[in-house]
């Protein structure tokens, strides 16, 4: 069996922490090394939280480093190409590091644009130098903007209505670029808003649950008619394993959503229905850079990957509060 060697950028956050370790549970993983610099978008000690269980793989390696940091980066990639014996450092880099968050990237474009932008050039650039052949990205749903028909095709205009979508939109673009000229084969992923254990404390079921055991009220933007299309952690999993398994075509975007959506009002319900308590609501001015709804067309991702997303979202509400009581402080 040939052995694999990743790079994982943002191996310690939400989606990196599951795929590092959906990746060492794999027979054909020779080593899983992880960039990350343990930001404080969200409190580092959940992301140190995260890496604890991957301690114990010996294939497992940890850099805290900063993307933007390029001479340490390019160490990283030097040593691994050293140990593999002059060949490419990694078969296959899955770049999820960013800044994320829509609403905060209104408010500091520059941060975002250095490290989603300047941090994924960066890493193509070390990719075209070392001879990496794959390319995972973490792209989004928030680069349809809020005119895109329903449901969001890869094929539609781009419209990104936030500077943390322009990034995105940005980051596919040069990824492309990179595959055109040095024939990296890329696959972009556009994400459609993820939950499960773990997730980010500042996306809306989290923070929406916790509020909601604590009595306190839940602040809603808009009038809670938004719609949005969910997709459990695992159906993401396994998606981003086809991708990078996926071999066929030398550049693809493909959407990876459940497919299904509902109204922030219907999932503050779903909410309410598995932690067996009413939220106190407040709603407030809708914020720029939101969008009005996101709804996945999938069509390709279960033809060109497979993926057959299987958790709606009332049965990963209970998993993911299941996940909540047991994790009191995270
Ligand atoms: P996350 O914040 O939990 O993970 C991102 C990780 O990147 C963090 O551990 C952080 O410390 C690290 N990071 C940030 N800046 C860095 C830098 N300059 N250098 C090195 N590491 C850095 O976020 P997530 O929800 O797991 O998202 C993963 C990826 O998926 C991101 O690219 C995000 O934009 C994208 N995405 C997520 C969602 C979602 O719903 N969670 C939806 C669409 C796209």
């Amino acid at each position: 069996m040939v052995q694999k060697r990743y790079l994982v950028t943002g191996g310690a956050g939400f989606i990196g922490s599951h795929l590092v370790e959906g990746l060492l549970g794999q027979e054909a993983t020779h080593g899983v090394t992880v960039i990350d610099n343990f930001d404080d978008f969200y409190d580092p000690a959940i992301k140190w939280g995260n890496v604890e269980p991957h301690r114990g793989f010996p294939g497992w390696r940890l850099v805290n480093l900063d993307l933007r940091d390029g001479r340490g980066i390019e160490e990283v990639f030097r040593a691994e190409a050293a140990e593999s014996g002059g060949n490419a450092p990694f078969d296959t880099i899955v770049h999820l590091a960013a800044r994320a968050g829509v609403r905060p990237s209104v408010a500091d474009p520059l941060l975002y644009q250095e490290i989603n932008i300047g941090g994924t050039v960066q890493l193509l650039e070390l990719a075209r130098r070392f001879g990496v052949k794959k390319f995972v990205f973490a792209s989004s749903s928030s680069i349809y903007g809020p005119e895109a028909s329903v449901p969001f095709r890869e094929d539609a205009p781009l419209s990104p209505i936030s500077p943390y979508a322009a990034t995105k939109a940005a980051g596919e673009l040069f990824a492309h670029t990179y595959s055109h000229l040095y024939g990296i084969n890329v696959i972009c992923l556009r994400f459609f808003t993820v939950y499960g254990p773990r997730q980010r404390p500042d996306l809306a079921i989290h923070k929406f649950a916790r509020q909601i055991l604590r009595g306190a009220p839940i602040h809603v933007y808009g009038d809670g008619s938004a719609e949005r299309d969910f997709t459990y952690i695992d159906d993401i999993l396994q998606g981003v394993l086809a991708a990078i398994e996926y071999e066929e075509t030398r550049f693809e975007i493909i959407n990876l959503g459940e497919s299904e959506t509902i109204s922030v009002t219907g999932m503050i319900m779903l909410l309410e229905e598995a932690l067996g308590r009413r939220a106190i609501v407040e709603y407030h001015r809708a914020q720029p850079g939101d969008l009005p709804r996101t709804h996945a067309d999938i069509g390709k991702a279960r033809r060109l990957l497979g993926y057959r997303p299987s958790t709606p979202l009332r049965l990963g509400i209970g998993k993911f509060v299941e996940w909540l009581r047991s994790h009191p402080s995270q």
